[in-house]
């Protein structure tokens, strides 16, 4: 495999951003980080694998993070990275799409693997609602690529840091004007970071019966997750909490799937967890054929006496 020179990454997140340096690090030399947010953001970046960091200073007053659209589009322009990886979250997306406007070319997008062969960067994605796997390949000078969380793996440490360089970030373009910001309701949650999670489907009847999967996950130490249908349609749980193709991708040592089917869409949000447990009261589900330990049993008679035995195990 042949590498890249120059792959530059920007992300939200300090975490995803440390992901993403490790895969410019497999992909290419030479690593450069931007950073949009406080100087203790770059000090970090500068310890998460990236050569260099660009540090385009602490958002301030009424500007957005889209606003430094011009000034990333002037770096590149500058320096022509021939990869640059953005962490897939919503604000990251909005300055993905205006660069490839302005360099009059495509993102890359929901990528589940990137490598190099011979002189070209391959991209796969997930099509038809996950049935399909396809291969996509980017002609322009730098290839804009977005990529979500848990398709890289970030080393827990590096053992050298990256030298800052300050980027002074005058420019704003924005045509949409920050109004206000307030404290979302609800709960915030990284399944992508747990190492047991509990995935609950349709199996279960009533919404009050989630204190069952609460229970166990309390007992386990457990994150709570879900299929689509659970968070979209019967609105039981937060959307940050379904897995799945359209939803959270996650690496856990241990996943248990309760009443779920194993639809491929689900799946390829665990495929993978290190162990997969199923409970299915149905002995032909999906779900049996990918599980490392299948259960046949009814949720309801099956999980008070897992939660039991857990307990006293403890
Ligand atoms: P079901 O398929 O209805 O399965 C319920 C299971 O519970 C059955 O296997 C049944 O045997 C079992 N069961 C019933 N009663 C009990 C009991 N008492 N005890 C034990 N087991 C019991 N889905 C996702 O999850 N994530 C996604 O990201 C996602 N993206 C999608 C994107 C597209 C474009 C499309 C078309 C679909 C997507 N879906 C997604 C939906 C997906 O196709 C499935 O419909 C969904 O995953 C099914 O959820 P489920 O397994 O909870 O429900």
């Amino acid at each position: 495999m042949s590498a890249l020179k120059d792959i530059w990454v920007l992300s939200e997140k300090p975490e995803m951003l440390a992901e993403l340096c490790a895969g410019a690090r497999f992909l290419g030399s030479n690593v450069t980080a931007l950073v949009i947010g406080k100087e203790e953001e770059a000090e970090k970046a500068s310890k998460s694998g990236a050569d260099k960091v660009y540090w385009l200073g602490e958002i301030t007053g009424d500007r957005i993070f889209e606003d430094y659209t011009d000034t990333i589009y002037d770096l590149i322009t500058k320096e022509n990275p021939e990869l640059f990886l953005f962490g897939a979250s919503k604000r990251v997306k909005l300055i993905a799409g205006r660069l490839a406007a302005r360099l009059r070319t495509s993102v890359l997008t929901d990528i589940i693997e990137l490598k190099v062969e011979g002189y070209d960067l391959q991209a796969k994605r997930l099509v038809y609602g996950g049935l399909a796997v396809r291969t996509e390949m980017s002609t322009s000078q730098t290839v804009l690529a977005l990529v979500g969380r848990g398709v890289f793996t970030a080393p827990k440490d590096y053992g050298f840091q990256g030298n800052i360089y300050r980027i002074s970030s005058d420019k704003v373009e924005s045509s949409v004007k920050w109004l206000e910001k307030r404290v979302k309701s609800g709960e915030s949650v990284d399944l992508t970071a747990a190492k047991k999670v509990i995935g609950v489907g349709r199996g279960l009847k009533r919404q009050e019966d989630l204190q069952l999967i609460y229970d166990l996950a309390k007992t386990l130490n457990a994150e709570v997750a879900c299929s689509r249908p659970l968070a979209e349609g019967l609105n039981w749980l937060p959307r940050e909490r379904y897995i799945g193709v359209s939803g959270a991708v996650i690496k856990p040592d241990l996943y248990f799937a309760i009443g779920i089917s194993g639809q491929v869409q689900h799946m390829v949000g665990v495929n993978q967890a290190r162990t997969i447990v199923a409970i299915n009261s149905d002995k032909t589900a999906p779900i049996f054929a990918q599980a490392d330990y299948g259960l046949v049993g009814d949720l309801y008679k099956v999980l008070p006496l897992l939660i039991e035995m857990c307990s006293e195990a403890k």
